[in-house]
């Protein structure tokens, strides 16, 4: 195992650039060594270290990260549609292709698909000079002539997520959507969303410069969630309770009120990942007391080479422009503290942040 440069959490809010992450010479057979060219972090990564890796205790001390693309500099002998010198984009979730999991379509769901983009739990994930990925004819898609960097880099989390969740929500034409929290994953939703045929879009958030986006994205009506009345107001425009409802953000309790303006019959999608270990409370009447055929899905991040690379053909096509998420741009590998210092410190101007490896 040789040793590289990566940005580790050492506690509570605590992360340093350590010159000791295990690489390994050669790649497995499957595998491949990625030399990263651009990182995001993300809120998962600030959320592991705001708590000092609570919830996956076997990082701490080790490399965070999951967003990333690069240039592959080693294959493994069994790898047949890769080369070294391809720049590609690597999978922030690793679906395990070889699985019963997957032969019911849930690669995703397999118990070795680590959160966060771990591909090997023992060394972290890809906030390093070096990563290797295992699978990966299966796990990396190339990146496509004239798709840059920036848009790149917004596939592996931000649109494989939030596509994902639109897709499992499947809008008719002309329906319904409210998109609960417009942060960058909330955002691609609402562009999702559009994409599938929804009329009305409304997205619902707080900061000035998210609207400004969900707006170029094709959102109907920009709501406030500080206007008390926020939820009556959707209902009133809306003409009545909404088709369907993606949750992406805030705590806990944000899925009763996202079921209180959906339609009897709806679906409600989840993408918020919920950590805090308080058992979720919904009252009975906004979930049409049991039997009102209001369906609730819990999705996460879709992976695997054919997803990402659907995701570059609609940047490639110019149907998404994921690049207008980014706010803050950043140069080496010392730097990626201090924009994940943006999450830790809620900065109200951020959306998403990447990081050069120049
Ligand atoms: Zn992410």
């Amino acid at each position: 195992m040789n040793q590289c440069k990566g940005v580790i959490i050492t506690g509570k809010n605590t992360m340093t650039v350590s010159s000791q992450c295990p690489v390994p010479e050669e790649p497995c057979p499957t595998g491949a060594l990625i030399r990263p060219l651009i990182w995001s972090p993300c809120t998962s990564d600030a959320h592991l270290c705001a708590t000092g890796c609570a919830s996956l205790p076997y990082l701490l001390g080790k490399a965070v990260g999951h967003e990333m693309c690069g240039v592959i500099t080693k294959v493994g002998c069994e790898v047949r549609d890769f080369k070294v010198g391809q720049r590609v984009i690597v999978c922030s979730v690793m679906p395990v292709w070889r699985s019963l999991e997957a032969q019911d379509g849930m690669a995703k769901q397999h118990q070795d698909n680590m959160y966060a983009g771990v591909d090997f739990p023992d060394r972290g994930g890809s906030f390093v000079e070096e990563y290797e990925i295992r699978d990966a004819d299966m796990n990396l898609a190339p990146i496509p002539e004239g798709v840059t960097l920036e848009q790149a880099v917004m596939v592996p989390d931000m649109m494989c997520t939030a596509f994902e969740g639109v897709s499992q929500l499947a809008p008719a034409f002309g329906s319904s959507v409210v998109v609960l929290g417009i942060g960058p994953v909330g955002l691609m939703a609402v562009r999702a969303a559009v994409l599938h045929g929804a009329g009305n879009v409304f997205a619902v958030g707080s900061r000035q410069v998210c609207f400004e986006v969900a707006k170029e994205y094709g959102a109907t009506h920009l709501v406030d969630y500080h206007n008390e009345d926020y939820l009556q107001q959707i209902v009133k425009d809306n003409g009545g309770p909404v088709d369907g409802v993606i949750l992406c953000g805030g705590s806990e309790k944000e899925l009763g009120k996202g079921l209180s303006i959906l339609k009897k019959g709806g679906t409600l999608v989840n993408m918020s990942a919920y950590f805090g270990g308080s058992p979720i409370e919904i009252d009975p009447s906004v979930w049409g007391f049991g039997y009102g055929d209001k369906t609730i899905k819990g999705v996460g991040c879709r992976g695997g080479r054919l997803w990402m690379a659907r995701m570059a053909k609609l940047i490639a096509c110019g149907r998404v422009a994921p690049e207008k998420l980014i706010t803050h741009r950043y140069h080496g590998m010392e730097k990626i503290p201090q924009a994940m210092n943006l999450f830790l410190n809620r900065d109200r101007g951020l959306i998403k942040p990447v990081i050069y490896n120049d």
